[in-house]
């Protein structure tokens, strides 16, 4: 009897930082077997089964980190923000900006007059930079059409990135990010848009896998949104809820309420909240980027997360406005210097707690038997160095579904 295993490929000449439960788990000079793009064996190289490979590929040391998971973005949008960037530090006010048609409605204008293929061209130019550094997955909303067809629109164009580019991607419907223009005082009614139309709409065409909403004072109140939620349930899809970013409104309890699969922002976050999102397995998606734009002074409260066990994401929250980020990187740099969390807790947070936070634990973001074979080649000494390199690009080599992505 010989226990051979059947591979394509087997790797192997490099520390293994596995990410299961969310911790290193480091498999000091490990190997990795892979099949249909999954895979099936996983351990120390000196303990491994007779292989019969179609393909060993052997790294020079280094270690081996799951695929990067960007689980919070909004790469898709019309037209880019730095002429108010630019305007704003030049000393012109927020007001002036807005009463020249400045802010998330420009967005809005250039994200609805786009055609489907200009606004592919672009969030492509912003999606390169992300795969370049080690992102095998990443979540895609909308929410800068705010209308049906262009709401539709972008989540299509998200859906063409997944085809155009070697990456997984998450879409997740958003219409209720901000109120339209056209329905100035109006917010109810919008809300029934979003209700009756575009949610059920998204749903229809397979184009949502999941629905968000922005709970804030500016945006949508607790009531607006759980109207929102109860659409998406309707519809079969999970909620997602931007949250408690600028005031303490409860929206992450409210999520929790409805299961959702994350909360985020949450600098405002109360301890009652945690605890609602400790008890439904809701994750806390931390964005770092938003708060160093915004110059904010009030971290998400890091302890209380812990304290109550609530699983804790990081992602680059890509959007013009308040996180025109690039790097998934240089969040984890972020995370652990302005939020204080340890470099295993931001790994984590852009690995398995960032497929948790898209429904993907059980295929994605961590490296053992039966999951997807997404890693990343990089040649350091220890994970730790993924947070404590402040920019730049490191080197790596990226492995997607068992192959090289090139
Ligand atoms: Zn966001």
């Amino acid at each position: 009897m010989t226990s051979e295993i059947h591979c394509d490929s087997l790797w192997h000449g490099a520390d293994i930082v596995t990410m299961r439960d969310g911790k290193y788990h480091v498999i000091s000079n490990g190997a990795i077997a892979v099949r249909d793009g999954k895979i099936v064996w996983i351990g120390e190289q000196a303990s491994m089964p007779v292989m019969a490979a179609a393909k060993t590929m052997q790294f020079d040391g280094g270690i081996v980190t799951p695929g990067l998971i960007d689980c919070h973005t909004h790469l898709v949008f019309g037209g880019n923000r730095s002429g108010e960037f630019e305007q704003r530090l030049n000393g012109v006010s927020y007001a002036e900006i807005a009463a020249q048609g400045g802010g998330i409605i420009s967005t809005v204008k250039a994200t609805r007059d786009a055609e489907e293929t200009q606004l592919l061209e672009q969030a492509l130019f912003r999606l390169r930079p992300l795969l370049a550094e080690g992102v095998t997955c990443v979540e895609i909303k909308s929410g800068y059409g705010l209308t049906p067809q262009s709401e539709l629109k972008m989540l299509r164009v998200a859906r063409q990135l997944g085809e155009q580019l070697p990456v997984e991607v998450k879409t997740t419907c958003l219409a209720a990010h901000a109120l339209p223009p056209e329905y100035a005082g109006r917010a109810d009614d919008y809300i029934d848009l979003v209700c009756q139309t575009i949610i059920p709409e998204a749903a229809a065409a397979g184009l949502a896998d999941a629905v968000d909403a922005f709970c804030e004072h500016l945006a949508f109140s607790p009531a607006q949104v759980e109207r929102v939620f109860k659409a998406a349930e309707k519809a079969g899809l999970p909620v997602k809820l931007h949250a408690e970013q600028l005031s303490a409104l409860s929206g992450s309890a409210l999520a929790a309420r409805y299961h959702a699969l994350s909360a985020d922002h949450l600098e405002y976050a109360t301890a009652e909240d945690a605890a609602a999102m400790a008890a439904s397995g809701t994750v806390a998606v931390l964005l770092p980027g938003a708060y160093y734009l915004l110059r904010e002074t009030q971290c998400p409260p890091v302890d209380l997360f812990r304290k109550h066990g609530v699983t804790m994401a990081i992602a680059s929250d890509a959007n013009p406005g308040t996180s025109p980020a690039l790097s998934l990187r240089l969040m984890i740099n972020m995370a652990c210097t302005l939020f204080r969390l340890t470099p295993e807790e931001a790994l984590a947070g852009v690995t398995l707690h960032a497929a948790k936070a898209l429904g993907l634990q059980a295929s994605h973001g961590s490296l053992e038997t039966g999951k997807v074979a997404d890693f990343v080649h990089w040649p350091l000494a220890r994970p730790a160095e993924l947070a404590y390199w402040l920019g730049g690009q490191l080197p790596c080599t990226v492995i997607f579904r068992g192959e090289v992505r090139q």
